[in-house]
């Protein structure tokens, strides 16, 4: 019998190893950490043997296939091992996909996935199809593909999940953007992290659509040198496109094939530039999907967006306070700054992964009034911004830096929390900084 081993305990761990034992494969699962006590106990109901705080190497480099989580790096001795040994190592995704003979529909982007593929799902839905929602988002699709059917999945996908990808092909590719990020799993070469995302389109035919942003340099200058074999429907908004979707005077026009579709930008229930392009993107999809245009139009208006993503959290005396904890990198802050109609109260800061902020410089003169940096060490950003805004100070927990906007603000300001940084230094993560920085607003 084929022995599978998973590596990694968590969501996609779980689902994977539910598949493989469903498909009848000898399983076995590990994981250096704790397995949390959902997934010990779901592998416990399906019979499958597993070991946590540790990789005992004989029960794992006796492996036919190794199915790597996503969160564990190639560089991780296991993993190297494995593959010195010549064990192949896929990602979830890929074992699921050859058990699922649905349409895929797939996202990936250096930001904007997780909202851009619920804003397809809920479209979808609208639609009223049978469709499934999974990647790197929610029920892993491997359990799903275990244990339901779906006509249809939309999936999120990181480069992590992509770089254990071969034979897996998705019917249509979405690739939002590629801004650096990352770049410590991929030698720091930019060039491993752009064939990583564009790994999205591989095997695809011209019978498959490629959603893309023409606006996006260095998705360009990759395109520029390969053939690409599928369709084309790329999404701007700086000139006009004959096929996929484009903006202009206030409104986006999309077309596949004879297809057409239009609304104007200011019905689209999320807001700013970065949201036009994921409305764009989800708009052709749907087109592409032969969704019926009201549906899209109902969907794009009335979508309320994903938590800790620019989400509006309430207004007190006069102060509208937003939670984008999730921009944990300076292109994400970028467009929730670009977005910014009134003077901001900015709290930002936390984990550097090796920032530069001069594109931020521009905005921030323009927009920022105060800045709060809200981090263990917050001296680059002080360094960069000092000049620049009236005035900088420091806060070490979510509470003191609502407590010291609160007490800065005047009314008709907005208070952003958009930290450019990850999480780590000061909370567990990015959704334990946002809930934080809510409460501490709804304590106000
Ligand atoms: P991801 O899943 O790729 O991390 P999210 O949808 O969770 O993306 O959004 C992450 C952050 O990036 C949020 O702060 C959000 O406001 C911002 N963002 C969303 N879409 C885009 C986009 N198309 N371009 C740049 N930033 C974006």
């Amino acid at each position: 019998m084929k022995r599978i081993v998973i590596l990694g305990g968590g969501e996609s761990g779980a689902g994977s190893a539910i598949l493989a034992k469903i498909k009848g494969f000898d399983v076995f699962l590990s994981d250096k950490g704790e397995i949390k006590p959902e997934y010990a106990a779901i592998l416990d109901k399906y019979g499958i043997e597993y070991e946590q705080g540790q990789h005992t190497e004989d029960l794992i480099l006796n492996a036919d296939e190794i199915i790597k989580s996503p969160g564990i790096p190639e560089k991780a001795m296991i993993v190297a091992k494995a593959i010195m040994k010549g064990i192949p190592v896929i990602s979830e995704i890929e074992f699921a996909g050859r058990y699922d003979n649905s349409k895929k529909i797939c996202i990936t982007g250096s930001n904007g996935k997780t909202t851009t593929t619920s804003l397809i799902f809920y479209m979808l839905s609208n639609a009223g199809l049978n469709v499934g929602l999974g990647g790197n988002i929610g029920k892993s699709y491997a359990l799903q593909v275990a244990t339901e059917h779906h006509d249809i999945y939309v999936l999120e996908l990181s480069s992590f999940q992509l770089d254990g990808m071969y034979s897996f092909k998705a019917d249509v590719a979405i690739l939002l953007n590629i801004t650096p990020d990352h770049l410590d799993r991929y030698e720091y070469k930019l060039e491993n992290y752009v064939k990583s995302k564009f790994r999205i389109i591989q095997n695809m035919t011209d019978e498959d659509s490629f959603i893309f942003c023409a606006d996006d340099r260095i998705s360009n200058e990759h395109l520029e040198k390969i053939m690409l074999k599928c369709n084309p429907l790329p999404f701007s908004q700086n000139r006009k496109i004959a096929q996929g979707g484009y903006t202009e005077c206030e409104k986006m026009f999309i077309k596949v094939k004879e297809n057409d579709y239009e609304m104007f930008l200011k019905e689209l229930s999320l807001q700013g530039r970065h949201n036009v392009y994921n409305s764009l993107a989800a708009a052709i999809t749907g087109k592409v999907c032969n969704i019926d245009n009201e549906i899209i139009r109902k969907s794009l208006m009335s979508f309320k967006g994903v938590e800790h993503r620019l989400e509006r959290v309430m207004e007190v005396n006069g102060v509208t306070y937003i939670n984008d904890s999730k921009a944990t990198n300076v292109d994400s802050s970028w467009y929730a700054l670009e977005s910014m109609k009134t003077p901001v109260i900015w709290i930002a800061g936390g984990t550097d992964k090796g920032n530069d902020y001069q594109p931020l410089f521009d905005l921030v003169e323009k927009k920022v009034r105060i800045l709060i940096c809200m981090g263990v060490d917050n001296k680059k950003l002080h360094d960069s911004f000092s000049g620049k805004v009236d005035a900088i100070y420091d806060a070490t927990s979510a509470e003191d830096a609502v407590k010291m906007a609160a007490s800065l603000a005047e009314s008709g300001e907005t208070v952003l929390l958009s930290p450019a940084c990850a999480s780590f230094d000061l909370f567990r993560n990015y959704e334990d900084r946002g809930r934080k920085f809510k409460d501490a607003v709804r304590n106000l």
